[in-house]
């Protein structure tokens, strides 16, 4: 008896395994349907200016674009991080289209209807499901875009510093590369504890912004970089010795968020500069976007613990490329958050709070009264 019921689960087993692999070797037609763009040309020259007049083609081949252009080279940027063999498969949120992009320099538009399930429109904006996943057996990274976005104001998401860019590109971009910070010696991370910790602890905020500010600084006037990340080291030291228990529960969002945002903007310079810009020249374009898009401003910050954690680590991401340092990736990936990296070699210098940081505080707070008063 027992051996018959084991015989029959074999088959049971056996059959299953075998729908499965058949479902992985179906194939998913794809029916094309014609766009109107010219893939050998840009699509536009400016996002801003021609906002009310762009479309979906457009934008999804300029980003199609921008992968071309940097896809089988990104291992340049940070080694070991190869998407080479990826495609990418934009579907629109509301399930009518989808653009799938092979890394050959080939585009192809069609009906979001045709997608196997696993890959079809949620209708959720920017969700991502990465290149775990495949499609006609080539992994398949999947961003939803919302056919509707160019009837609303232009985005502040986009790049006002590469006006030919995307931020759909550097967004798949930042979010791929954190599949590859899987077997990195990183802490666990408790976000909710850490907001809990952070939210109302003003003096710590005070102290990560001011951070921020002198690394804003070290980036806009070169000439004082020391004086800047002098200030840096004792606003950090400051940080560290008044918020122990956030500050350990930090580091590994410092890490993983900070690595993802020096990557996203060093991949998105080469993607419309070239991988073969210059030292001197890619730092005034990453000058530019911190100018333009990375601005140090209210409107770009809650006074959330983590949301500190991209510009923090994109910053000193900048600084260290610039100095040339070979070893950051490497240390990063074995646990040292970028800042830490960074200031190691730097003294520190006593600090008066700065007005810049004074401001925006008061500004999360209003932010948050405001926010409190429309609930009640
Ligand atoms: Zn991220």
């Amino acid at each position: 008896m027992i051996r018959k019921r084991f015989f029959i689960l074999m088959v049971i087993l056996i059959c299953t395994i075998g729908l499965i692999s058949c479902n992985r070797n179906e194939k998913t037609e794809i029916n094309p349907i014609d766009m109107e763009v010219n893939i050998g040309q840009l699509p536009y020259d400016d996002l801003e200016k021609e906002w009310s007049v762009m479309n979906m083609d457009k934008y999804i081949l300029r980003t199609a674009q921008q992968i071309w252009s940097t896809w089988s080279s990104v291992d340049k940027i940070w080694p070991g991080v190869d998407f080479s063999k990826y495609n990418v498969l934009y579907v629109s949120t509301d399930g009518e289209n989808a653009w799938l992009i092979n890394p050959k320099n080939e585009i192809t538009k069609f009906s979001g209807k045709d997608l196997p399930d696993k890959f079809k429109a949620t209708g959720e904006e920017m969700s991502f499901t990465s290149s775990e996943e495949t499609l006609n057996g080539k992994p398949t990274i999947k961003v939803e875009v919302n056919p509707k976005m160019f009837e609303e104001p232009y985005s502040v998401s986009e790049f006002k510093s590469l006006p030919t860019g995307t931020n759909l590109f550097p967004f798949t971009v930042h979010e791929e590369f954190h599949h590859y910070q899987n077997t990195w010696k990183i802490n666990d991370i408790n976000q909710e504890e850490l907001l809990q910790e952070g939210i109302e602890n003003f003096e710590a905020r005070q102290e990560r912004l001011e951070i921020l500010n002198c690394l804003n600084k070290a980036v806009l006037d070169p000439d004082k970089e020391t004086q800047y990340l002098e200030a840096a080291k004792w606003w950090f030291n400051k940080y560290k010795m008044d918020n122990e228990k956030e500050y350990n529960m930090i580091k590994s969002i410092d890490i993983l968020e900070g690595t993802a945002r020096y990557f996203d903007m060093a991949v998105n310079v080469r993607s419309i500069k070239g991988m073969d810009i210059s030292e001197d020249e890619v730092f005034k374009v990453y000058q530019n976007m911190v100018r333009e898009d990375y601005t140090f401003s209210s409107d770009r910050f809650f006074g959330l613990p983590d949301e500190e954690s991209y510009d923090i680590g994109g910053l000193c991401g900048i600084i260290l490329e610039k100095q040339n340092n070979k070893e950051w990736k490497k240390e990063s990936e074995n646990g040292t958050p970028p800042l830490e990296i960074l200031l190691k070699n730097y003294k520190q210098t006593p600090q008066e709070p700065s007005p810049e940081v004074k401001k925006i505080i008061e500004d999360i707070k209003l932010k948050r009264e405001q926010l409190n008063n429309e609930e009640e």
